[in-house]
């Protein structure tokens, strides 16, 4: 028989949101920054994952991002985030924001740039051999740096469009605006050329403690999402929530990077699960796990146990991961298939 706790981690999972740099080894960053001669955010190394909020957090976020010099970085920790993911949570399928824009315009001097079919053809190669190895699926999908010109923005997806990989699905974004905003409309005119081409669209919002639940509206109704990261203003307002359940709309959302950024506890009175029971499609998520000493097993283990969450609705959330993929109907089948078999072993070996 097993526990609870122990039944959550060993659930099979998918993770949609999930930013590539963030799925670094701590040893890795480290070892990385010492080769590369970057100078991380502190010097004491048993403090560097300790933010106060999330505008601390996402300066230590870009600073990790300048470790990474060569194809061959990405390919390597593209690979290490998947092992790790498998070993602490059963991690079945995955979708990634990758964010070219960082690497072509390296932040320290004289670094050389990488290009946008440089960093997606290492970080690929890294995920395909773990796609091989460990039998993890995975996609694609490019963040627009928020911290860029709207400009820049359509820029990089007339880059996506040029160099078309079939593992790269859609748009999102990262970071947040120079004005540490959400501000969707700003990148308004990238998402209509993305959806024209048939990108698929998510994006950051309702998740700052500025950002209001019409952030949500504008990125299911202007910026045309098929997914929220985040998103949790939408319980702010009834209108929002019947148009995101109306919609189906799924809620990538991260449950332990809210004890940070948001300064939310982990309780039956928060926001996710007010979202699980009002009938949204949630899928719980890392979004960062090395900055936050988080990992899916954890997600699951303590999130959902902490947020009050039973077995059936864990189960749920699992399968929400996979309807609200952006993989095809092919892959979700399958991966129906494995987590259903897995669920009836798991189901029969918990303690009741
Ligand atoms: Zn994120």
């Amino acid at each position: 028989m097993i526990s609870y706790a122990d039944y959550l981690q060993l659930l099979p999972k998918t993770e949609l949101h999930c930013h590539l740099v963030s799925t670094m080894r701590p040893a890795t960053l480290q070892e990385l920054a010492l080769r590369s001669s970057v100078e991380l955010w502190t010097d004491d190394t048993d403090r560097l994952f300790e933010f106060g909020d999330l505008v601390e957090f996402l300066h230590g976020w870009r600073v990790a991002h300048e470790v990474l010099r060569r194809p061959a970085d990405l390919e390597r920790v593209a690979w290490e985030g998947v092992a790790d993911a498998v070993a602490e949570g059963n991690l079945r399928y995955r979708e990634y924001y990758i964010n070219p824009q960082y690497f072509a315009h390296p932040a320290t001097p004289g670094v050389a740039p990488m290009s946008y079919v440089e960093v997606l053809t290492a970080a690929i190669a890294g995920l395909r051999r773990a796609e091989r190895e460990l039998g993890v699926g995975f996609r694609v999908i490019v963040a627009i740096n928020r911290r860029e010109s709207a400009e820049a923005a359509v820029d990089l997806v007339r880059e996506m469009i040029a160099h078309p990989f079939p593992e790269v699905v859609g748009i999102g974004q990262d970071d947040l605006t120079p004005e540490n905003t959400e501000d969707p409309l700003r990148f308004a005119a990238a998402y209509a050329l993305a959806g024209e081409h048939g990108l698929l669209r998510t994006a950051h919002v309702g998740e700052t403690p500025s950002a209001s639940p019409h952030n949500v509206r504008d990125a299911i109704e202007v910026l045309g999402c098929d997914r929220i990261d985040h998103g949790y203003r939408v319980m702010d307002d009834p209108a929002v929530l019947a148009l995101a359940l109306e919609r189906g709309i799924g809620f990538a959302t991260t449950p332990v990077s809210t004890t940070i950024c948001s300064g939310w506890v982990l309780d039956p009175a928060h926001r996710i699960r007010a979202m699980i029971d009002a009938g949204l499609a949630v899928s719980v998520s890392t979004d960062d796990a090395m900055f936050f000493r988080t990992d899916l097993g954890r997600e699951y283990r303590e999130g959902l146990r902490a947020m009050g969450i039973d077995a059936e609705t864990a189960k749920r959330i699992a399968l929400t991961g996979i309807d609200t993929a952006f993989c095809d109907d092919e892959q979700k089948r399958m991966l129906r298939a494995d987590f259903t078999a897995q669920f009836l072993a798991l189901d029969a070996l918990l303690e009741r």
